[in-house]
């Protein structure tokens, strides 16, 4: 069994990505890891779904354990993606997605170099901003946070291999498919087909 891909997906909060995620994970070759953060859990939230909310004590005790693939400080939480939550299902052929920031997929790059590292971008800040806004779940202090973060990791955006703006949901679903699709023929995955091509002669 072939096995599955690592993919490493970031965007700054308010890019859509909550809802990109929910169409590509229709389909079942795909999981989306679930990480261990500190930040209190919004209401919509549930703890093993969108993350494992867990306290700092916790988090620093899973850290000296080794329980994770990476982990950064992001808005003054922990947030950590487990080991447990990948490789069982790269061993199965699954595609596990990491939505992670900026800092924890630059640790990934170093350790995983074989991940896919895709960017979802805002059309513009002011768009960013007002999406944050209408979301309502934070004060204006911490959207103003979230924006100056934003601003930086879009800056630091042009490390990944594929940049993708979410202006229109469905646009931006369908062009993480063809890069997807794309990977699959690069020639350094493609080992195989050349060898079964060349059986054929
Ligand atoms: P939020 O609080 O909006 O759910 O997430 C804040 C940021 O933390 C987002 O950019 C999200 O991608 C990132 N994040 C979520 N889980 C992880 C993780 O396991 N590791 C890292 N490095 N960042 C994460």
């Amino acid at each position: 069994m072939n096995r599955g891909r690592l993919i490493v997906f970031s965007a700054p909060s308010g890019c859509g990505k909550g809802t990109m995620l929910a169409e590509i994970l229709k389909d079942k070759n795909y999981r989306c890891s679930v990480s261990a953060t500190t930040r209190k859990p919004r209401p919509d939230e549930k703890d093993g779904v969108n993350y494992y909310f867990i306290s700092n004590e916790e988090f620093e005790e899973k850290i000296r354990r080794s329980e994770f693939l990476e982990y950064a400080g992001y808005c003054d939480h922990y947030y950590g993606t487990l080991l447990s939550e990948v490789d069982p299902y790269l061993k199965e052929g699954i595609n596990v997605i990491l939505e992670i920031e900026v800092q924890g997929a630059m640790k990934v790059k170093e350790i995983r170099p074989d991940a896919l590292f895709v960017f979802i971008a805002p059309p513009s800040i002011t768009e960013l901003r007002r999406r944050l806004n209408k979301r309502g779940t934070e004060e204006q202090s911490v959207i103003e946070k979230r924006i100056e973060e934003a601003a930086n990791e879009i800056a630091a955006s042009i490390k990944y291999d594929y940049i993708i703006v979410n202006d229109a949901l469905e646009d931006a679903v369908s062009d993480f498919f063809k890069v997807i699709g794309a990977e699959k023929l690069r020639s350094e995955n493609c080992h195989e087909l050349v060898g079964e091509i060349l059986d054929k002669k």
